[in-house]
């Protein structure tokens, strides 16, 4: 029996990759009984027909990770990409990309892109908000290759997914890394006008230098309002500390007295372009709440 990955999915044919080569391969009917889709990401065990050799998923080992959208398993972090200009960062969509990927319990990456265009200091304002959140930023530039041999070492061996706003240089950044990365970007997918009813699945893109890279953006949708409240500060890794100073267990931190993370605002551990953009995510749930009850 092989050890392989998924990289693709077409109409129950699965394109399984071991060391050496991709192997077609359809799913056991055990799968179908058990109600179990093989995903793009999933690691399998499966066996190969000597004569066809076609292939039989045999097993799929259990999923560390499953994003919804796009549908893939075992991403293990996600690089989000905003630009100094053109567009213009908003860190408000950043810190709502950035909520998306910690609750899909991924590394986080973020990205600065158009380095060679940052008149205004954008970048070093941004790391300074970013200071305390552990995430890495890495500021790049497809123009003048800065960031790009730093974006290799991040890659190298992972699953990884690209997410941000539309025109930032996503695919540019992938193209400076590997040229022959055949990306299907949100932009190019709208190009080609697919029919209504052909649903695009997406695909692992193997790296020369190891890895993969999911060929679709990731959060294509943004739905933060249903993420609990409760959770919301969880997802925010600089609250961290604050969290255990406050004096009610399930502060929300907006309004109640000895809030730690009030606190730690004020005194600028916590960023207030990032205290700000919880408030607002924080009244997006409890409107959301309110029109649901
Ligand atoms: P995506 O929508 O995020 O995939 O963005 P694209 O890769 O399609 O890039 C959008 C536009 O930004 C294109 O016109 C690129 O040439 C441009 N671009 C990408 N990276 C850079 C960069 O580092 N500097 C500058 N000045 N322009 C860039
Ligand atoms: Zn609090």
């Amino acid at each position: 029996m092989k050890k392989g990955i998924i990289l693709k999915g077409i109409a129950g044919f699965y394109y399984v990759k071991d060391e050496n080569k991709v192997y077609e391969c359809k799913a056991r009917g055990i799968f179908r009984n058990k109600k179990i889709t093989p995903l793009v990401g999933d690691y399998v065990l499966f066996s190969i027909d000597p004569i066809t050799e076609k292939g039989s998923i045999e097993k799929i080992f259990e999923r560390k990770v499953e994003l919804v959208r796009p549908s893939v398993a075992n991403v293990e972090q996600a690089v989000i990409v905003i630009s100094v200009k053109n567009p213009q960062p908003n860190l408000q969509l950043l810190d709502k990309f950035l909520l998306m990927g910690e609750l899909s319990k991924l590394e986080l990456i973020i990205c600065i892109n158009k380095a060679d265009l940052d008149e205004e200091g954008y970048i070093n304002r941004i790391i300074d908000i970013y200071k305390n959140t552990n995430y890495e930023i890495i500021p790049s530039s497809t123009k003048d290759n800065k960031g790009i041999d730093s974006m290799r070492k991040i890659l190298k061996d992972k699953i990884t997914v690209f997410a941000g706003p539309s025109g930032v240089g996503k695919s540019s950044i992938l193209n400076a890394i590997q040229s022959d990365l055949e990306l299907n970007t949100g932009e190019i997918s709208k190009k080609i006008k697919r029919g209504k009813h052909t649903t695009r699945h997406s695909e692992l893109l193997e790296l020369e230098l190891g890895g993969w890279v999911v060929d679709t953006p990731g959060f294509t949708s943004l739905n933060t309002e249903a993420v609990d409240l409760e959770v919301l500060g969880q997802l925010f890794p600089e609250f961290d500390n604050a969290t255990s100073q406050c004096k009610f267990s399930n502060c929300i931190h907006i309004d109640e007295p000895q809030c730690g993370v009030k606190t730690a605002a004020k005194e600028g551990y916590i960023s207030n372009s990032r205290y700000n953009n919880y408030i607002y995510f924080a009244k997006e749930i409890i409107n959301y709440r309110s029109r649901r009850y």
